[in-house]
């Protein structure tokens, strides 16, 4: 897997502080993405052992508790699953605890069997394309009305798909 970098201490992406890994590479190419230097598959770096290490070592650096994030490019795509989930798995072992908060370009009722893993380390998925005529700033966690924030949780309970209630968070 490649990333494109990791971010201490981010406050746009989860409902408090996180850690922010974004993956390198995205087969999406939506319209208007505010991202698009995650597009390429051979930009970034490669994600080495270190890397994971930093992320184990320093979730709570100078005693601030932090969630993990993981955005992109595409977390989800051929390329990236493998090394997202060896993440997620080792992140949960250590922390069951704290949330992962992942944005995916995929939608949920279409994952493979692979993808459909990450539902066992998630706790806050977003998903769907980026989609420019839905666009919408205001938005939390989302850049366009098309894309859910699904409670992982609760929708594995409940079999069925479950929103974050945004207003009363
Ligand atoms: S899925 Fe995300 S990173 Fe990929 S093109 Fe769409 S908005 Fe950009």
């Amino acid at each position: 897997m490649r990333i494109n970098r990791i971010k201490d201490n981010d406050i746009a992406n989860g409902f408090g502080i996180t850690m922010s890994l974004w993956t390198q590479g995205c087969p999406h190419k939506c319209k208007g993405c505010f991202n698009s230097e995650t597009w390429s598959f051979t930009d970034g770096e490669e994600f080495t052992e270190e890397k994971l290490s930093y992320i184990m070592d320093n979730i709570d650096k100078h005693n601030i508790k932090r969630d993990l994030s993981i955005l992109g490019g595409e977390p989800l795509c051929p390329e990236n699953i493998e090394g997202v989930i060896y993440v997620c798995k080792k992140f949960k072992n250590k922390y069951p605890e704290k949330k992962i908060y992942l944005w995916t370009g995929y939608t949920v009722e279409n994952f493979n069997e692979f993808q459909k893993e990450i539902l066992k380390y998630a706790d806050v998925l977003v998903d769907g394309k980026f989609e420019e005529e839905r666009k919408n700033i205001s938005l939390t966690l989302r850049g366009s009305s098309n894309q859910r924030v699904i409670n992982v949780k609760e929708t594995l309970k409940e079999n069925k798909l479950i929103l974050f209630d945004l207003e009363n968070k």
